[in-house]
């Protein structure tokens, strides 16, 4: 298959992203070995697509980007809550796991402290 510089372009963006079949993707590079204005053409796009943020990019991108970034932001905050929920946890059971140690301790390993009467021994 050989295409002409039309078709090159219309195919450059699916060439470059790598969705283009294997006979697409050749007969795209078999062109651009052949053609300089292709190749300029494509250095061209390939400048323009690597630009970061504010450059030319095309504003779906930016806007994917922006989700992505909302999307992470949000999976951060929410693994913050369950650590901390499961440090909340940790702690309340601690707490009450003391509390009735101590409790349980004291009732009846007091031997010199007669419960049913109420008073100490000594
Ligand atoms: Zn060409």
């Amino acid at each position: 298959m050989s295409l002409n510089c039309e078709m090159t372009m219309d195919l450059i963006a699916l060439y470059h992203d790598g969705l283009a079949s294997a006979s697409t993707k050749a007969a795209v590079a078999e062109h651009l070995k052949h053609c300089p204005q292709c190749r300029e053409n494509y250095a061209q796009y390939r400048r323009i697509y690597r630009m970061p943020k504010g450059g030319s990019m095309p504003p779906r991108e930016g806007e994917t980007e922006q989700e992505y970034r909302l999307l992470a932001a949000k999976m951060r905050q929410k693994r913050m809550l369950v650590t901390l929920g499961f440090f909340a946890y940790v702690c309340v059971s601690l707490c009450l796991t003391a509390m009735v140690f101590l409790k349980s301790r004291k009732e009846p390993s007091s031997s010199f402290y007669d419960f049913e009467k109420n008073k100490f021994f000594l």
